[in-house]
């Protein structure tokens, strides 16, 4: 007998929660893990998956289109919202079910219900009362969308996550941010054929990316018909008398649509959740801070995931999770590694990026060669469709080091996964070089641009 009820007690059943449980429970300790919602968290129920089985859904219209290039003549195609969401829905409860049975077969408890913390040690069950105990406590809660209290109309927005679940279809709808989601959004949306608008109050989308690829994409996002409005925020949301949206911008515009989705970053999900009683210290945001360990200012709880907002990726949680199982239960401190994670948006086309920005590489190192790439995609020529994929790869002059990589066009996840390997190892230009094409790919032309398109010292393009 412990004097702890459990050895750990996780709350939170997302990525980040749920590898830490199973594992800990499979190496035979005594693990309970609580969730007020659903298993599977942000990236399971109402983020990365079922964001792609919407990319993947919305993309048809455009297979469609190009298929007659090809000598198909696929007719009259109409789309149906609501088989999508119930498809959807089924496939995500197949998931969730595949997490909880993970938990269950290591000897995880499952606790379905909120806990919030009481003390350095203890924890309180929401919907039973009990108060248990642990020799360390996980949070792993993740974050939730910020809701921009201070927009008047703010309540009649949605957010990504009713996004997943609108009864209808909207015919015209507002997006605001410049991030990941509002830009995966923005590209879904227009796909399935809804009149699409973007308000950014930036002059480029996706502020922290190379900006070869901000410009390249948001060309390609207004040549498809996105409408996407810079230098704009909104400024109040009202309902017309036809039951429609009237979304005011700082510019004096007036946007009408059926819906206004707001995708202006996601906040820790931390609010109530017992910290102060067990005396865990947050920064600005409300996240938990924590040290290389993924432990917070308080020894027995730690954190790992989106509440530490430390990188918000599924994958990031993951690793922190595993990282933490073999420090506390392996006897091998692991800190998470942060460094050169590749990473993709799923907008149309995709970007693929790992490694430094151009800008970034500018900043720290003296000189820069940058390979550069713009070229049509072969199955463009026979669609017709106005396409264009660029490829830039950043190297640092000095030691031939490839810093970073950034592909947007068909499949630039998929090869930024691949790249990721190549980086994470040291490559260098030389072995870019020296690496046989695949022929005929698009990706062939990031092993055969042997010359530099142009030089960056001190800053300067030269
Ligand atoms: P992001 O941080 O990516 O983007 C937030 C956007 O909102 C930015 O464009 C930002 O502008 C803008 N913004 C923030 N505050 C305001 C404000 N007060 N007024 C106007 N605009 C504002 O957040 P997301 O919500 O898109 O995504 C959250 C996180 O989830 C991402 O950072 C990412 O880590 C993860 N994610 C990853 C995905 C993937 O891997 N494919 C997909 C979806 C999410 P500015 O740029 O000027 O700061």
């Amino acid at each position: 007998m412990t004097e702890f009820d459990y050895d750990l007690f996780v709350i939170g059943g997302g990525s980040g929660g749920v590898r830490t449980a199973r594992l800990a429970a499979g190496l035979g300790k005594k693990v309970a893990i609580a969730e007020e919602y659903r298993f599977g968290g942000t990236c399971v129920i109402r983020g990365c998956v079922p964001k792609k089985l919407f990319v993947y859904a919305s993309q048809f219209s455009e297979h469609f289109e190009d298929a007659r290039g090809f000598g198909w003549n696929v007719g009259q195609s109409t789309f149906d919202w609501p088989t999508l969401i119930a498809n959807k829905d089924r496939e995500i409860a197949r998931l969730e079910g595949l997490y909880q049975r993970g938990l269950e077969n290591a000897g995880a408890e499952i606790i379905a219900s909120r806990a919030e913390l009481t003390g350095p040690n203890s924890i309180r069950i929401m919907a039973t009362g009990q108060e248990v105990t642990a020799r360390h406590i996980l949070i792993a809660v993740g974050g939730r969308p910020n809701p921009h209290v201070a927009l008047p109309g703010h309540e009649l927005c949605i957010d990504s996550n009713q996004a997943f679940h609108l009864d209808d279809l909207p015919k015209a709808i507002v997006i605001a941010g410049g991030g990941y989601i509002a830009v995966e959004f923005a590209n879904i949306f227009h796909g399935m054929g809804v009149e699409t608008t973007l308000i950014y109050r930036g002059q480029l989308i996706l502020s922290r990316f190379d900006q070869d690829m901000r410009q390249g994409l948001q060309s390609a996002m207004e040549a498809k018909g996105i409408r996407i409005l810079c230098h704009e925020v909104f400024s109040k949301i009202e309902r017309g008398p036809d039951g429609r949206l009237l979304a005011h911008t700082s510019g004096g515009k007036a946007l009408v649509a059926d819906q206004v989705m707001l995708a202006l970053g996601r906040d820790p999900y931390t609010e109530g959740l017992g910290l102060e009683a067990a005396g865990v210290e947050t920064g600005s945001r409300g996240e938990i801070l924590v040290d290389e360990y993924s432990r917070s200012n308080v020894e027995s709880i730690y954190a790992v995931g989106d509440v530490t907002s430390r990188v918000e990726l599924t994958p990031v949680a993951i690793h922190e999770a595993m990282c933490l199982v073999e420090t506390l239960y392996r006897d091998n401190p692991s800190s998470p590694d942060h460094d050169m994670i590749a990473t993709a948006v799923f907008s149309q086309p995709e970007i693929g990026t790992v490694g430094l920005s151009e800008e970034a590489a500018a900043k720290k190192y003296d000189e820069l060669e940058i390979y550069r790439a713009e070229f049509r995609p072969m199955k463009a020529t026979l669609s017709g469709r106005a396409e264009k994929t660029i490829m830039k790869i950043i190297v640092n002059a000095e030691d031939r080091k490839v810093v970073g990589v950034h592909i947007l066009g068909h499949e630039a996840g998929e090869m930024a996964q691949l790249l990721g390997i190549a980086l994470k190892a040291g490559c260098s230009k030389d072995d870019f070089d020296r690496t046989m094409a695949v022929h005929p790919t698009a990706s062939e032309e990031l092993v055969t641009m042997y010359t530099p398109s142009y030089r960056v010292k001190a800053g300067e393009r030269v």
